[in-house]
């Protein structure tokens, strides 16, 4: 399973941020995101998403993001532009996810350094600075190696039919 957590939010000016962290877990392919606990709006938006589009998927808040890294029974994984090149160490991390529960950590404001050193691998996405969106979009995408793309949606009240131009959606019905 995949649990990625957020640290840091400002509310106000991080809520779109935070809420596109836990949209960008959902659609690809993680199971569960932790956000901070002053972000119930995200929450709430992330929720009605997955109640729409379909799941699953949890959305929790939690106070304590720095004992959850701690604390985790399995692999802890800290995206950060100083960390070691995500092609370099991708098969590594894939093969401890294989075996057991990976978190995946994704910053807003500076991180402090006990997650550098909680982290089993601090992983850079480039070593360039850009977003916590981007970098955990290109790290789970190398994680399932793209099979997360095919990933089919439980309990959905509704679906995109993909088209070449326009916009189709329709009702999902009940289960047979
Ligand atoms: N300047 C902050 C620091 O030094 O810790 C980071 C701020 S950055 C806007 C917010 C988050 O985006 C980071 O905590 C990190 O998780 C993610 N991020 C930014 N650039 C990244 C990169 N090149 N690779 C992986 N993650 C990145």
């Amino acid at each position: 399973s995949v649990t990625v957590v957020r640290l840091g939010h400002r509310p106000g000016r991080d809520e779109r941020m935070t809420t596109h962290v836990g949209l960008t877990a959902r659609a690809l392919g993680a199971d569960r995101v932790v956000l901070p606990d002053n972000a119930g709006q995200s929450q709430e938006t992330i929720r009605d998403i997955t109640d729409r589009f379909g799941g699953p998927f949890e959305v929790e808040l939690s106070g304590s993001q720095k004992a959850l890294i701690r604390n985790w029974e399995g692999t802890v994984v800290h995206l950060t532009m100083y960390g070691e090149r995500v092609q370099d160490v991708e098969t590594e991390i894939r093969d401890a996810h294989a075996d057991e529960p990976l978190l995946v950590v994704v910053g807003a404001e500076k991180v402090s350094f006990d997650v550098y050193e909680a982290a089993d691998w601090n992983v850079g996405v480039t070593n360039q600075p850009h977003s916590e969106v981007a970098g955990l979009a290109v790290f789970l995408d190398r994680l399932f190696d793209g099979r997360e793309l095919d990933r089919e949606w439980e309990d959905a009240q509704q679906r995109v039919i993909p088209k070449e131009t326009g916009k189709q959606v329709e009702p999902v019905g009940e289960k047979e």
